[in-house]
């Protein structure tokens, strides 16, 4: 069965197949952070929708060769590459150093997706070629500008180009297919609109590949190009990148709709004028995560982080979970009650599973298991339909009565829900937290604490043991 996904060049469903078929080998592109600040559950929601693209092409047998940036210099505060460079703007907030400020959070990202299990384990140190072999690639934007001064020679070399006293920026009116991926009335929309100040643009749909430092004023990220230093505009970090690992075309690129009409249009641009090919086969595109009707904001106190979850006694698997009641193309309605039931939804789910462990092994049938396989297989693969995949898994439930049959089915599920399905013993996040407390007092010999949290965590069916190794625990 094909994999089909909505390819939003093509604005519509596509069947899906690598251009490496031979090896069975998917080239994967998506957009990773700016590393200047904490990510809300918005920003993880898109994160959440790659992985399970990823994870669905590996249940249909492929494997992927995935490149995921860092974002560590060059965004501007402003879109139309005017404003502050958002790290060094960091780095005044909180007095630290811009190199300091992209560490902090560049952890704080691997750590927020280490817990809600996306899959990426990137390789220390990555060959800078193109090669035919699966790998997860963690490519930060500083670690490449020679890639990225390249890519802009290459563009002006072949006229693409134009340079004003704050820049290098790229002619958009050379490129004929500029609009081809937003739509001609929205690219139309953004030049008559264009109420921003255009300095010394020719028009507002142009834009920065390289910024010079500001005369007299000394950046605390910038290197030598051109006889002058400057930073590399935020787009062409992510062409030269995939460019690097991928090739000059690769197979999927992702990110959230937002990224339509600017980031991932310029990347084409840049892209596809440097190389003469086509860049991206297709382009998928997460939606928002909305509260009350807006996109989450600091501004309005709707910004809201996975360790706001973790306060709230939710585990970010709860999260995931929620994720999977909207289809990644519709915009869905975050809310602490909604959350609160995909916890009660995933709870009743493994918990099935769990006491489905008791039941005998045999007889086993086969018919029922591969029937299930298919329904949550083929879910997966219609342009990651994930209410459909869940009710999938609800059906094997009711359809599934040998334990075999149904470690096997949760097997299955789980490569691609990565909800922990059969993980009888996972503490929650509130009771991690108690049990950690619980180590803690012990350790320090600290036995009033180390007693109240005793009969705190016996009261949700929790029994600690003790060794000279140190404390554990089991569901009593
Ligand atoms: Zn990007």
């Amino acid at each position: 069965m094909a994999v089909r996904l909505f390819n939003t060049l093509a604005r519509a469903v596509q069947d899906f197949e690598p251009a490496w078929k031979e090896e069975g080998l998917v080239t994967l592109y998506t957009c990773g952070p700016t590393v200047y600040n904490y990510l809300h559950v918005g920003n993880y929601r898109t994160y959440v929708f790659e992985d399970v693209l990823k994870r669905a092409l590996k249940l249909h047998g492929y494997k992927v060769r995935h490149v995921m940036n860092i974002t560590d210099v060059g965004h501007l505060t402003s879109q139309a590459d005017e404003g502050d460079d958002k790290l060094e703007l960091s780095a005044k907030r909180e007095g630290k150093t811009a190199w300091q400020v992209a560490e902090f959070y560049t952890k704080t990202f691997l750590d927020d997706i280490k817990t809600l299990r996306i899959d990426f384990a990137a390789q220390p140190d990555p060959k800078r070629e193109v090669r035919r072999e699966p790998a997860d690639i963690l490519s930060y934007a500083t670690a490449h500008i020679p890639e990225q001064t390249a890519m802009v020679d290459a563009l002006s070399a072949k006229g693409y180009t134009y340079e004003t006293s704050d820049g290098i920026y790229f002619d958009t009116a050379k490129f004929p297919g500029y609009a081809k991926l937003a739509g001609e009335a929205h690219i139309a929309g953004i030049q008559e609109g264009a109420r921003v100040e255009m300095g010394e643009k020719r028009r507002a749909t142009d834009f920065a590949l390289w910024k010079f430092s500001p005369p007299g004023e000394t950046r605390q990220m910038e290197w030598d190009y051109r006889g002058r230093k400057g930073f590399p505009g935020w787009h062409i970090e992510c062409s030269a990148m995939a460019k690097t690992y991928l090739g000059d075309t690769f197979d999927i690129h992702c990110g959230g709709v937002d990224h339509i009409p600017i980031h991932h249009t310029n990347e084409i641009a840049q892209a596809e004028c440097a190389s003469g090919k086509r860049f991206v086969r297709f382009w998928l595109h997460g939606e928002f995560l909305l509260v009350d009707a807006n996109k989450m904001s600091k501004s309005d106190g709707t910004f809201i982080t996975l360790a706001d979850l973790a306060k709230k006694g939710f585990d970010p698997l709860d999260f995931r979970m929620c994720c999977y009641t909207a289809h990644y193309r519709k915009q869905m309605d975050f809310s602490w009650e909604a959350l609160d039931a995909a916890k009660t939804a995933r709870s009743r789910m493994r918990e099935r599973f769990i006491e489905g462990k008791k039941l005998p092994a045999e007889p086993r049938d086969p018919a029922a298991l591969a029937k299930a396989r298919a329904e949550f297989s083929e879910a997966a693969g219609n342009d990651l339909n994930m209410p459909q995949a869940v009710a999938a898994v609800n059906s094997a439930l009711g359809a599934l009565k040998s334990s075999a049959d149904l470690a096997e089915f949760a097997a299955h599920a789980d490569s691609v829900l990565a909800l922990g399905l059969l993980e009888e013993s996972a503490l929650d996040a509130e009771e991690q937290a108690l049990f950690e407390r619980y180590a803690a007092a012990k350790k320090a010999k600290d036995f009033a604490a180390s007693d109240a949290l005793r009969k705190d965590l016996a009261g949700r069916g929790i029994k600690v043991k003790d060794s000279a190794q140190g404390s554990s625990w089991s569901r009593s």
